[in-house]
């Protein structure tokens, strides 16, 4: 009865929630949660009202990415208040209810569908345009659980070039369609390096290989995002990435398509 009455209180959040994303990748450091970071502010800039849940329990790293890892959740009642990073990007973070930021999280499967759960369900968002979840690699019991409890949720799907990353990916696509969750697009992350000095694109790893395989899969390809060292220096400071970014042409063109759907 418990978890039915749970289930209930996340379906009626999720309706004040117009679009809720969760971001997955087949693999971890494909940079999943950089993604993750850089689409909800990217829609927070653009005037939407944003909601950023890391549910990746074991490796939360969207504090650390955004530059919160002190910053402390505050509860009205038994509810509680993301951080609000923004004046439209609100953040909520395994990580920000840990005392030690380095401390491990050794949990059981039933443990973490609870967490996940009453992240979903005691969270006070209020309306949102967007709501992003990152979700840990792979097709364990955070992505199933947000796939199996959030109405209306859609996948959006992170790999790299390399044909390592998209077995994985693969696998991540026939997951959704096995839980019936649908499937936003698919971007490729770490597509060719734009070099500083001369400005053209080496392709260090593959090329087109998100593309190729969100063909194959008949799902939409929403872009690709360059490597660019200056990723990892923000990424690890907790600073927003630099305006002149090559990333950000990938990154507008994805969030163009995400609008757009
Ligand atoms: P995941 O969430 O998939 O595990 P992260 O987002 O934590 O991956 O990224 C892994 C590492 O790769 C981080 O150090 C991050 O800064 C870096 N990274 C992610 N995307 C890029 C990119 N486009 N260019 C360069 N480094 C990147």
């Amino acid at each position: 009865k418990q978890y039915e009455e749970q289930s209930k209180k996340i379906q009626d959040l999720m309706k004040n929630i117009k679009h809720k994303i969760a971001v997955m990748s087949g693999k971890g450091g494909v940079g999943k949660s950089t993604v993750s970071a850089n689409i909800a502010i990217g829609l927070s800039k653009m005037g939407y009202k944003v909601g950023l849940l890391d549910v990746d329990i074991h490796g939360p790293s969207i504090a650390g990415i955004l530059g919160i890892r002190d910053a402390v959740i505050e509860f009205n009642e038994d509810r509680m208040v993301p951080y609000p990073y923004s004046e439209n990007l609100k953040v909520l973070s395994m990580q920000c209810l840990l005392n030690q930021p380095d401390d491990p999280i050794i949990w059981r499967g039933p443990a973490k569908i609870g967490v996940v759960r009453q992240f979903l369900s005691d969270t006070e968002w209020g309306e949102l345009d967007y709501l992003i979840i990152d979700t840990p690699p792979g097709t364990g019991d955070e992505p199933l659980t947000v796939a199996q409890t959030v109405d209306e949720c859609k996948a959006l799907l992170v790999t790299t070039p390399q044909e390592i990353s998209l077995a994985d990916v693969r696998k991540s696509i026939n997951f959704c369609r096995r839980v019936k969750l649908p499937i936003l697009g698919l971007v490729e992350n770490m597509s060719g390096f734009v070099c500083p000095t001369c400005h053209t694109l080496h392709n260090i790893f593959q090329s087109e290989g998100g593309k190729k395989t969100a063909a194959d899969f008949d799902i939409e390809f929403l872009g690709s995002l360059p490597i660019d060292p200056n990723v990892v220096v923000s990424g690890d400071s907790g600073q927003s990435l630099a305006e002149d970014s090559p990333v950000n042409a990938g990154l507008n063109e994805v969030l163009k398509n995400i609008i757009n759907q």
